[in-house]
């Protein structure tokens, strides 16, 4: 196929933005890199794996040594947390049910604080990493936010963190891509950052069609989603 025709069909079919125009996107010193919920309970092994999911370790490692700023997440649940299909009797993961502030996805009990099912992959390389962000830990309100709970009102301090550090456009990579890494780059777009999600630095779970409508939602809100190889190397 001749190649121009291959870029106008890729795009028509709603495939990554347009960013061959720009060539590479530079990350720069006001960008940062979120890692969400490179975690134990997130790969195979762990108590709600998403498909591939350590197969974003090496993209992330490479991609953070071109970052000055980078931020993790991490799942952080207490026990019985009410995200968990065993805290709801005659419910079984990957149902939902209404909790305080709407309908809230039931997962198998995972990340319980402090567990090794809740520790960072140890092979994520990221000695530069300056914060972690803990969400989830409020017994009856769930986070896939790095910016704000699941009640959608109780912050989480990340938005006020990177604009003191006058960071002005964010990264997102990590898991899963339909959930926390989606909330987040949206939850992004709306405090003000300019957001990028690198694709092949993320897997998703796609649960019931989750995935298409993750993206369609982030790029509704103006995310932008790239490859790793359209950054810039280091
Ligand atoms: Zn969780």
């Amino acid at each position: 196929m001749h190649r121009r025709h291959f870029i106008l069909s890729a795009a028509a079919l709603g495939a990554a933005q347009p960013l061959w125009a720009a060539a590479t996107v530079k990350a720069g010193p006001k960008a940062a890199l979120i890692v969400v919920d490179v975690q134990n309970c997130f790969v195979d092994g762990g108590t709600l794996p998403v498909k591939g999911g350590a197969e974003v370790v090496p993209v992330i490692n490479k991609l953070a040594g071109g970052f000055e700023n980078i931020v993790i997440t991490q799942d952080w649940h207490t026990p019985g947390h009410a995200s968990f299909a065993s805290s709801h009797p005659g419910k079984k993961p990957f149902e939902t049910t209404q909790l305080s502030y709407g309908t809230q996805v039931l997962w198998p009990d995972h990340c319980v604080q402090g567990s090794e099912d809740a520790s960072l992959l140890k092979d994520l390389k990221l000695p530069k990493a300056q914060v972690i962000v803990r969400k989830g830990f409020h017994q009856h309100v769930d986070s896939y936010s790095a910016f704000q709970e699941a009640d959608r009102k109780t912050g989480t301090g990340l938005g006020g963190y990177l604009k003191e550090r006058g960071i002005k456009t964010v990264f997102v990579t990590g898991l899963a891509t339909d959930f926390c890494v989606a909330w987040t780059a949206i939850d992004a777009r709306k405090a003000g950052f300019e957001t990028y999600v690198i694709e092949d630095a993320t897997r998703a779970i796609d649960l019931n069609g989750s995935l298409a409508k993750a993206w369609k939602d982030m790029q509704a809100k103006g995310v932008k989603r790239i490859q790793s190889q359209d950054m810039a190397a280091a």
